[in-house]
């Protein structure tokens, strides 16, 4: 009797030009597997009994059997691979203008003078702050309120307040922060503001914090005083930032920790990441473009991009296979009102807001392809195994290499 072999509906095979990979998006797992293996899994699940696989392997297909990633049958099986949402066609007729993220530049001042970062349009780092340059007036609270309005009526759930420092505008990050409950009716939003964490010892604004229910992001810089002093010009910065974060560990406000590496902390990395043992963290890098401050010490994973690989699922699958990590249905917006479809991607310009719809910028990104641009469409990734996980930075690579396409910080199929 003929046996045949069919992987589960939630596991995928993905083949690769140095290795191939099986996601099982139940679980979260990635499996690397040779050629021959990726060769042999395409068989089965072209229904070819396994008897007429050349070269075939039943260890290999027991152990998937053993792992719970497929199934033995005595017949040919259909089996339905999950997909995830409408499909391509039926999304492609009921095209609809949908905001997931809107990023909102409430200024680009800081109250804070970091050597690697400059009035210009030079990106080597994307920690969510840089004191960009602007061309027009700011825009008034009038205007973020109509352009909230039309963000809510777009769908949009999810608000991050950046700067320069959003906390040197007070005043205005409260009024911004009550137009998008208001128009929200306070409904499932979630609000996150990017600070360099220097103000967070005032008590007011914490309490402001707790009370609206945001999520930080605090940009730690080093594990002393003096190494702060050197690179932003302020004394006295790490006992401040530390003194919160003690403090909002014993709250209930969320908070994520980026450490930015760069070559006057790369010593103390180790000791950032004792001081903060109970927080949620991340190392975050000065990329060796066109500058002096990145690490040595960490160059090798600031080109190993599998660092930023994402646990497999079902949505994430369908988002990488079909969409850009960053571009699709987000919209970045300048203190002066200048659209792109992220805060760094400042060579992507969809219009200004005081002449343009919000609705008109995402409409504009999805003609110009930036909101398809998954890694299927980019050379250097198209041929990767683990191209259906890997978040990267568009904006970062440009900056590298003056391409879109740019393939300057992996060095996975260079190794
Ligand atoms: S805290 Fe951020 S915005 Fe402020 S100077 Fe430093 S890098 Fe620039
Ligand atoms: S950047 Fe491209 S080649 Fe590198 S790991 Fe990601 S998908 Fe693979």
């Amino acid at each position: 009797m003929k046996k045949y072999f069919r992987l589960h509906p939630y596991v995928k095979v993905i083949d690769g030009i140095k290795e191939c990979a099986l996601y099982n998006l139940f679980k979260g797992e990635v499996f690397s597997i040779s050629k021959d293996e990726y060769r042999m899994l395409n068989d089965c699940e072209n229904s070819i009994p396994l008897d007429e696989i050349e070269n075939i392997d039943y260890k290999f297909i027991s152990d998937l059997k053993d792992n719970g990633l497929g199934l033995d049958y005595e017949t040919k099986m259909f089996v339905n691979k999950n997909i995830y949402g409408l499909p391509q066609v039926v999304n492609d007729v009921f095209k609809r203008v949908f905001l997931n993220k809107l990023f909102i530049e409430i200024t680009n001042e800081c109250n804070f003078n970091c050597e690697f970062c400059k009035n210009d349009n030079i990106l080597f780092r994307k920690t969510g702050c840089k004191k960009w340059p602007s061309y027009n007036e700011k825009l008034s609270i009038e205007e973020w309120s109509e352009i909230i309005s039309e963000a809510k009526n777009l769908g949009c759930k999810n608000f991050v307040i950046m700067g320069g420092e959003p906390f040197l505008k007070f005043k205005k990050l409260k009024e911004i922060v009550s137009l998008i409950i208001h128009f929200n009716n306070n409904d499932d939003i979630k609000i996150i503001v990017f600070t360099n964490g220097f103000l967070l010892d005032d008590e007011k604004i914490l309490n402001y914090i707790k009370h609206n229910n945001i999520t930080l992001c605090i940009q730690i810089l080093a594990d002393n005083d003096l190494t702060y002093e050197k690179i932003s010009g302020n004394a006295c910065v790490f006992s401040k930032v530390v003194f919160p974060t003690d403090k909002l560990k014993k709250t209930a406000v969320k908070y994520d920790l980026v450490i930015l590496v760069s070559k006057f902390n790369e010593n103390q990395i180790e000791n950032i990441f004792k001081k903060f043992k109970d927080s949620n963290k991340k190392l975050e890098f000065i990329y060796p473009i066109k500058n002096k401050f990145y690490s040595e010490k960490y160059i090798n994973l600031i080109y190993n991009r599998t660092k930023n690989f994402i646990k497999p699922s079902l949505p994430s699958f369908d988002r990488f296979s079909k969409y850009n990590n960053c571009y699709k249905n987000s919209i970045a917006i300048s203190c002066d009102g200048l659209m792109y479809p992220c805060i760094m991607s400042r060579k992507l310009y969809l219009g200004n807001i005081r002449k343009v719809k919000l609705c008109e910028a995402l409409i504009k990104s999805e003609d110009l392809g930036y909101s398809a641009l998954c890694k299927d469409k980019i050379e250097g990734c198209k041929l990767c195994h683990k191209r259906y996980g890997c978040f990267d930075c568009r904006a970062l690579e440009m900056s590298a290499t003056n391409n879109l396409l740019g393939m300057e910080f992996c060095n996975l199929l260079h190794e």
